[in-house]
């Protein structure tokens, strides 16, 4: 198993460029916290600024650390470390927090939050930066302890545990507080890691064997501690001067591909409009709604019209087809929106159907006249290529139904390729293969050229996303070895050729009596499709 060498400590300036982005960047900031004092924390997120303060979970960690007394500066990766094609050895600058422009590895504890699989390689990237070896069990008594957290460890933690010398699993912002203080309480890094040991939804990274143990329950956080809402409204992220607030947690659905399905934490959890709309500052003049399924928000009207009827611009996550209602969509016109987005996901009646997504074709078709009747300049879809069982004859259904939606309104498709993810029903399914999935896109792009816009990502980093989605432990090793042979796809795949996949059983909240009483979702999806067969409507799932 490669050990990563411990970096050396160069001196730089922490001036030049990327000093002056940072403070420019601080200077439009409305919100900042701790900004004059001198902090013991230091908040990180393996992708850039733009990225990274445009996630809620990430705002609301230094939020509530910040209001816990415990001083919290923020760090991100350079602008121009682009996760995929950063070349190795990395650029000389040193990373440097914003507030501080200090080095991570000056603070007593790097907190980290990981949102998904093709994020890692910019963890490496950061810790390489922060002059921290990027392995736990590489790290000595001065460096800080880092705590690793986010989305991903709701799905597969195992490849961050190399990287974690404690790993925080789930929900964290009621955990997050407690566990710092101790850690900076600690006399020393043994003492602080003794501290963390055994706490619930915790663990200790990769500190000697592989870890190959059952994982703790993930963190669910009480309603005291909710709803999640940002600290700081910039100018210079993904959703510009947005204040992001979360009105539901969680998803009450069942799709099979899907990790916030309503299994994983329990089901929505949703608060009053009342109690969202209170949270929002006089200074916000842009709003975003996060959430898996804020559409099935019970109050969601009245809660866009709170904001839009304030003057306020409005931004929501996720937009279901089926719960677009004229009045909401007059509304969002209104709050600034000028094209609806929404996920169809399978890309035909029939994958929808195996995927259990609940969008029907007829859905889809009456948001598109709905969304043309109500002036907007255009409708997106998402598109998820690959699924298992998907076939040729669904990729002609797809072409036809888009041609059919393009007559309706101005169309556009994005598509990913299906990842199967641990901790869903779909775990274990195959990976449909680049060359198969890069032959469909071409496909759809010439049968739709000039009619539809397409928005293709990449299959190959679909397929490294895969590699990591089922990789244990030495999945993270590998990333260290892709990441310094150069970041490419090349890299990852020869990184990646002596990993085994690590099975592990479903392991979250009620999935496995759910699997019990129904049978997984995968096995029991063609038998229904079967029957719909044996009944004259659909041709057989096939393998692709
Ligand atoms: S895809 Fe959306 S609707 Fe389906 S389970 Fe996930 S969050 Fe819920």
């Amino acid at each position: 198993m490669p050990r990563s060498r411990r970096p050396a400590r160069r001196r730089t300036s922490g001036r030049g460029r990327t000093g002056d982005v940072a403070a420019e960047r601080l200077r439009r900031e409305t919100g900042t916290l701790a900004r004059d004092v001198r902090a013991h924390v230091c908040l990180a997120y393996p992708s850039p600024y733009r990225v990274g303060m445009s996630s809620l979970g990430f705002q609301t960690i230094y939020r509530t650390l910040n209001e816990a007394g415990l001083w919290t500066h923020r760090a991100f990766l350079p602008d121009e470390w682009d996760k995929h094609a950063l070349a190795w050895p990395r650029p000389p600058a040193d990373i440097r927090t914003y507030e501080g422009r200090r080095p991570p590895a000056d603070h007593r504890v790097l907190a980290v939050s990981v949102a998904y699989e093709l994020e890692i390689a910019g963890l490496v990237r950061l810790l390489e930066g922060a002059r921290i070896p990027v392995l736990a069990r590489d790290r000595g008594e001065h460096d800080p302890v880092v705590v690793i957290g986010g989305p991903l460890t709701f799905s597969n933690p195992y490849p961050l545990l190399p990287f974690a010398d404690v790993l925080v699993l789930g929900e964290a912002e009621h955990l997050v507080g407690d566990l710092v203080d101790d850690l900076l309480r600690a006399a020393t890094r043994s003492a602080a890691l003794a501290a963390a040991e055994g706490r619930p939804h915790m663990l200790l990274g990769e500190l000697g064997a592989p870890f190959r143990g059952d994982l703790p329950d993930v963190g669910k956080a009480p309603r005291t501690w909710l709803p999640a809402r940002s600290a700081i409204v910039t100018p210079d992220t993904e959703l510009a001067d947005m204040y992001l607030v979360e009105p539901e947690r969680g998803c009450s659905r069942p799709c099979t591909f899907c990790v916030m399905r309503r299994s994983t934490n329990g089901g929505m959890r949703w608060f009053d409009a009342e109690e969202v709309l209170a949270t929002i500052p006089e200074h916000a003049r842009r709003v975003g709604l996060v959430g898996a399924a804020v559409t099935d928000h019970p109050q969601l009207e009245a809660l866009v019209s709170g904001i839009v009827d304030s003057g306020r611009r409005i931004g929501i996550s996720s937009l279901r087809a089926d719960r677009l209602t004229p009045r909401l969509l007059s509304l969002l016109h209104r709050g600034g929106y000028r094209q609806i987005t929404v996920a169809s996901d399978g890309i035909s009646e029939r994958m929808r159907t195996m995927l259990d997504r609940r969008i029907r074709e007829e859905h889809l078709r009456t948001a598109a006249e709905r969304v043309a009747a109500a002036g907007f300049a255009g409708l997106k879809v998402y598109e998820m290529i690959g699924a298992p069982g998907e076939t040729e004859e669904d990729v002609d259904e797809l072409i036809e139904f888009a041609r059919e939606l393009a007559s309706i309104v101005r169309l556009t498709l994005t598509f990913s390729t299906f990842v199967p993810k641990r901790n869903t029903p779909l775990d274990g399914a195959p990976f449909v293969g680049v060359e198969t999935s890069a032959a469909r896109l071409r496909r759809i792009r010439e049968a739709l050229s000039g009619q539809v816009t397409l928005r293709p990502q990449s299959p190959k980093w679909a397929h490294v996303e895969y590699l990591l989605a089922r990789a244990g432990s030495e999945g993270g090793h590998a990333a260290v070895a892709a990441v310094h042979a150069g970041g490419g796809y090349r890299a990852w795949l020869k990184a990646f050729e002596r990993v085994a996949e690590v099975g592990r059983p479903i392991r979250y909240g009620d999935e496995e009596a759910w699997a019990r009483r129904k049978g997984l979702a995968a096995l029991r999806v063609p038998d229904r499709i079967v029957r719909r067969r044996e009944a004259g409507s659909n041709g057989p799932p096939r393998a692709s």
